[in-house]
């Protein structure tokens, strides 16, 4: 189906992008076209910035109540919404449409919470060294805010950005994935519904570079928020160094799933299900690594290929479908080559270890789920993120030795562990360096819990009270009395 061009949302207009470019948005399942978006650059990001400037001044000062109002009319119409936006979810990325639905109500719940959460940014008095002299310290917004999100969770990435820096009293600049426009677009007419002043928030569809060389050197934006990539947020750390913009960075992820002989195995088995193939792997918090001690490693290989084998692979707008498409090509190259270097270095394959081809696999970027084992660490899909529906498994003699391996790695995001001994479950935890620590849980994820990582998983915590932190400056007042 084609349809009109969906175009930006600057200072409250729907406009198209200054260089009169479009962008084809096609099914990763099918190939068919689903939308046509304006394709703009630092020009059409210029306006946006100069409009959130502009509306600053008064949503800053507003008050928290004031605020909170359309936060809370936003939640409201996104959960009114819910099935039409997890049916976009589904179409432009592949996402099977149970978990679309999860995340469209993610959303909500997330403007929900800092609907709240606007009420409670609260300011100290200390007690002065003088008395003659009294300390206050207020919260304060950053400022003009851009949010720059990847296309793995096209609706949650966002609120979990924008909620928290609006509550907080900053205006907004989102730029969303090439690959997922469609979700921000239908997102951003309700929150023209919610009836937001205009320059609030505002919607940038554009080139990448271009768009982000103009948010970082403009100098009315303030803080820049990014999830996506370690490569790109690199890039941006050094771009916001010039005029020491505040950043915050969810970087990638290469987590360690870690059974140990005392786990309950079937609940294991479904927390790594459930931990590695949703969204087709193509989450940060995926299970990257899965390391087993040796002795169940032949008996929970057999119970995850069995349950593996099971599972329904196809079209994510399929109710029955339970791992859909890889994003594209370039993310199905790399699952594919991160298989074949695993094989060509000594891998041995369980279950899939291939490119899914046939019927309606023939018009998508389908993999087939993955199972390896005989693991070594020369291979890419050890340290490198795979991004896709592949589990390696290592298997490990000691607790201390698996601790050691799960913490060799430059990221540090989420980490699993499965054990019945309460003292493990209590001791494994302290020694992991991961920000997630999901203990015989395998989606850790909650809006009222902090998110982010550690070492080059990025910094910033995005949930909960946390969320908020990012968008305030702390102002110290002395006043002599
Ligand atoms: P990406 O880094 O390629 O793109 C992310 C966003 O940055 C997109 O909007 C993209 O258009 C934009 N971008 C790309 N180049 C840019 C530039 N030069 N200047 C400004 N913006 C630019 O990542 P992706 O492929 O969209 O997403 C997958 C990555 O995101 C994975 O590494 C994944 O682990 C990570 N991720 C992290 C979290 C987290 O919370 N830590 C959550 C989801 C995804």
């Amino acid at each position: 189906m084609t349809e009109q061009i969906k175009r930006m949302y600057i200072n409250g207009e729907w406009v198209e992008a200054e260089s009169g470019n479009t962008l084809e948005v096609k099914s990763p399942a099918t190939g068919e076209l689903i939308g046509v978006i304006t394709y703009g650059d630092g020009r059409d990001t210029k306006k946006a910035i100069d409009a959130a400037d502009a509306a600053f001044k008064e949503w800053g000062s507003a008050t928290a109540r004031e605020r909170s109002k359309y936060l809370s009319e936003l939640s409201a119409l996104i959960h009114k919404n819910r099935n039409e936006l997890a049916e976009i979810i589904a179409a432009e990325l592949g996402k099977p449409i149970r978990e679309a639905k999860g995340e469209v109500l993610g959303a909500a719940d997330n403007f929900a919470w800092y609907a709240e959460e606007a009420k409670r940014v609260y300011g100290e008095t200390v007690p002065s060294t003088f008395p003659n002299k009294r300390i206050h310290v207020m919260k304060q917004p950053v400022g003009v805010t851009a949010a720059i999100t990847p296309w793995n969770f096209p609706i949650n990435m966002a609120a979990r950005k924008i909620a928290p820096a609006l509550a907080a009293g900053c205006t907004v600049l989102l730029k969303p994935a090439e690959a997922t426009p469609l979700t921000s677009v239908r997102v951003f007419e309700l929150i023209e519904e919610a009836g937001f002043p205009k320059g609030v928030v505002n919607l940038v569809l554009g080139e990448p570079q271009k768009v982000g060389a103009e948010i970082m050197a403009n100098k009315k934006v303030r803080k820049v928020t990014f999830t996506g990539s370690t490569a790109v947020g690199k890039l941006l750390m050094r771009q916001a160094a010039d005029q020491m913009k505040r950043v915050s960075f969810e970087l990638g992820g290469h987590a360690p799933f870690i059974v140990f002989e005392d786990a309950d195995l079937d609940a294991a088995a479904n927390g790594l299900f459930e931990s590695k193939y949703r969204n087709a792997g193509q989450m940060c918090i995926c299970t990257n690594r899965l390391y087993v001690h040796e002795s169940v490693a032949d008996e929970f290989a057999q119970k995850l290929v069995e349950r593996t084998q099971k599972a329904v692979v196809g079209d994510g707008r399929n109710p029955e479908t339970e791992i859909g498409p890889l994003v594209n090509q370039a993310g199905l190259d790399k699952v594919l080559d991160h298989i074949e270097d695993a094989k060509a270095k000594g891998a041995k394959v369980l279950t899939g270890g291939h490119r899914l081809t046939g019927g309606e696999y023939d018009q998508g970027f389908f993999c087939a789920p993955t199972i390896l084992t005989d693991i070594n660490p020369d291979m890419k899909i050890v340290s490198e993120e795979t991004f896709g529906p592949v589990v390696p498994i290592i298997t490990f003699k000691t607790e201390e030795e698996v601790i050691e391996a799960a913490n060799a790695s430059d990221f540090g995001l989420a980490a699993y562990m499965y054990s019945q001994n309460v003292s493990r479950c209590l001791r494994v935890p302290e020694k992991l360096e991961y920000g997630i620590v999901g203990v015989n849980d395998g989606s850790p994820t909650q809006t009222q819990a902090p998110f982010g990582g550690f070492k080059e998983s990025g910094f910033g915590r995005e949930g909960g009270k946390w969320g908020i932190e990012g968008f305030l400056e702390t102002k110290f007042v002395s006043y002599g009395i």
